[in-house]
């Protein structure tokens, strides 16, 4: 197992963000987040990328209890972020350097790796990405498909084993939607675990394998509020 969490639940100032969630995630899933805008998608998200501590419950990865003071040590936070990458719903908030290049040369430059190992990972992930032709783009220029090619690119250059993606198909065209998929599918038999939020089952449906459904947690009873489907 995974991932394991365990009754967790998250408050903000005035909503419940999550009520008891728990459930398991095995390496190699591909898992979709499903449920309509407000039901705590990206709350869990938050959590599972070490950004966020739940109020109570448990988050295991890999055994390990992530727990605040876990996430308070850096050392332990950026061997979370080598393990789970995330792709935000606004990639604004992560793409900050002044060349697609740049962008994804920043996550290797960071572990310290050598100039040539930095290059030969920047390829490979524009490569892999289809990002190649935008490597000296400005990536707060690029289209809306575009920069969440690049936001997955600069993710994958950690190497992760776990990527988070949160709405990665809002606002992309058809054509770009099609090809995010694809390539999640790739990345899925190249052995990651893909946990993705989605408010859009048509969207999705053919490339998810299990179906998390979210409801609006905090107006039903706990026992209630989590339906997991399984479709294999
Ligand atoms: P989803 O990703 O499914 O749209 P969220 O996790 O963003 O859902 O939101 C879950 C609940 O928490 C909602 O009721 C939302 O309004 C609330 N919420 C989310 N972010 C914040 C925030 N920064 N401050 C206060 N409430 C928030
Ligand atoms: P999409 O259909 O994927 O949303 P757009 O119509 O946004 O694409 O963009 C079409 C092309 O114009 C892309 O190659 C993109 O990189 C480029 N482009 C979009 N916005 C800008 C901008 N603000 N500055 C420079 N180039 C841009």
């Amino acid at each position: 197992m995974l991932i394991k969490l365990a009754n967790l639940c998250y408050d903000y100032p005035n909503t419940r963000g999550l009520d008891h969630l728990s459930l398991t995630i095995d390496a190699g899933e591909f898992v979709c987040l499903m449920g309509p805008n407000g039901s705590g998608k990206s709350t869990l998200l938050r959590i599972l990328s070490g950004l966020a501590s739940p109020k109570s419950g448990e988050y295991q990865l890999h055994g390990q209890a992530v727990t605040a003071a876990y996430l308070t040590d850096a050392q332990q936070r950026q061997q979370l972020h080598q393990k789970i990458g995330m792709v935000f719903q606004n990639t604004d908030v992560q793409l900050f350097n002044t060349s697609v290049a740049e962008e994804v040369a920043f996550g290797p430059r960071q572990l310290g790796l050598s100039a040539s190992a930095i290059e030969q990972r920047v390829n490979d992930c524009l490569q892999l990405t289809a990002c190649e032709d935008l490597r000296d783009r400005v990536p707060y220029q690029l289209s809306g498909g575009e920069k969440k090619r690049v936001a997955l690119a600069s993710v994958l250059a950690l190497n992760p084993e776990i990527l988070l993606l949160d709405e990665p198909l809002n606002g992309l065209t058809i054509a770009a939607q099609r090809q995010m998929l694809t390539l999640l599918q790739r990345l899925q038999a190249a052995g990651k675990t893909i946990i993705m939020a989605s408010h859009n089952f048509q969207q999705v449906q053919t490339v998810g394998q299990r179906f998390i459904i979210f409801n609006r947690l905090h107006q039903l009873d706990a026992d209630m509020s989590q339906a997991d489907l399984q479709r294999q």
